[in-house]
């Protein structure tokens, strides 16, 4: 039986588990239920599942193997919500096209070799557990990563940007602003002056750096001398030693505001750190063939990166991309509302159909073609 067969006979229990994670959606951290829906789906495919990863308890990997040796394919699950507005960066297709394209490719599997993963990792919006993957071992065994996430278009996989989150906080001493101004250290005056380098410094850095913060504590009353103000920033990269190196005239400021206003001050990550994402070329040039050749849609090529993704740090560790399909609307807007309801139409649907069966194609190429999976692994040089 084709993909495409197996896909038509089983695509109900996708439509529904879409529309069951829409209808029940968790934060990061806390979709228990929507682990759970998932991984009873892959074992009554006879996938082998284990949960709790990385001392991530809704984390999972579901495992398929062939009866013959061949590549190692896998494809990531995300199933966080947002606050407020449910599944409004669609992670419930997200989740349904990667257990989607598991079980149709899996079918294949007793005649093509290989194995196929399917890997929960929770709270990308948040905290991102594929850090930790990426760092404690969870792709050491894997060859190729895919995931697919739901847009207003389709769009091919590119790049994103490595991220810090670092915050300051510094330490001043309080007094009367008035009676005993001269006792006092101000430890918004150092964070303003924080600020002031951190803007100097916009001249002479390149055009792909963004450096963009808060003051998150700015003291209590005009009449006490600050004693604790503190700024959060996120500073992001399209490289990861570009950033590193930013990172650097950045702490000089931090500690230069410090030194000027006699306060202290304390950095630290507020947020998980993620790298930038590298697509390997190969992978996601046969991914986009097999969308092109399914869906009816136009696929555009990759933006110039905005955000951040703990896809990033996926895509050092092993050959990764991170390819868009389009729910057929171009002025979808993702965090809203308006995202997550689109994800239960029927452009929704085409959007789960479109990409379970070209990420099981893409991994099917993986196994059956020598050629693309040399040319994979040439193009992928470990971090
Ligand atoms: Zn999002
Ligand atoms: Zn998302």
């Amino acid at each position: 039986m084709s993909l495409k067969e197996e896909f038509n006979k089983i695509k109900e229990d996708f439509f529904h588990i879409s529309k069951q994670l829409y209808d029940h959606p968790e934060l990061g951290d806390e979709e228990y239920e929507s682990m759970e829906l998932l991984v009873n789906y892959l074992r009554s495919h006879d996938f082998e599942v284990e949960t709790g990863l990385v001392d991530r308890p809704t984390s999972f990997r579901a495992e398929f193997k062939g009866e013959k040796d061949g590549p190692t394919i896998a494809f990531l699950a995300e199933y966080d919500a947002l606050p407020g507005i449910g599944h409004g960066c669609g992670h419930n297709l997200i989740a349904t096209m990667a257990i989607g394209a598991g079980v149709v490719l899996s079918k294949q599997l007793k005649d093509i070799g290989g194995k196929v993963i399917v890997l929960g990792t929770p709270a990308e919006e948040t905290n991102g557990a594929k850090v930790p993957m990426s760092e404690q071992g969870t792709f050491d065994d894997i060859d190729v990563a895919m995931m697919v996430h739901p847009a207003g278009e389709s769009e091919e996989s590119g790049a994103t940007l490595a991220m810090d989150a670092i915050q300051f906080a510094y330490t001043g001493k309080a007094a009367h602003a008035a009676a005993a101004p001269e006792n006092g250290i101000n430890a918004l005056d150092a964070v303003i002056q924080l600020f002031n380098g951190i803007n100097a410094l916009r001249e002479h850095v390149p055009d792909d750096i963004r450096m963009h913060g808060v003051i998150s504590e700015g003291g209590q009353a005009a009449n006490i001398v600050p004693e604790r103000a503190v700024a959060q920033f996120y500073f992001r990269a399209e490289k990861r030693e570009d950033l590193d190196e930013v990172l650097k005239k950045v702490t000089n400021i931090a500690d230069g505001a410090a030194l000027m206003t006699g306060a202290t001050v304390e950095m630290s990550n507020y947020e998980i750190s993620y790298d930038n994402m590298i697509t390997n070329q190969a992978l996601s040039d046969a991914f986009t063939k097999n969308l092109k050749s399914i869906s009816p849609r136009p696929v555009k090529p990759a933006a110039k990166p905005g955000g951040s993704a703990d896809m990033g740090n996926v895509s050092q560790v092993v050959p990764a991309i991170h390819p868009y399909v389009g729910m057929n609307d171009a002025n979808l807007n993702f965090h809203t509302t308006a995202f997550a309801d689109q994800t239960i139409t029927d452009d929704g649907r085409e959007a789960i159909t479109s990409a379970v069966l070209s990420l099981a194609q893409t991994g099917y190429d993986v196994i059956k073609n020598k050629d693309l999976f040399q040319a994979i692994k040439e193009g992928f040089s470990k971090k």
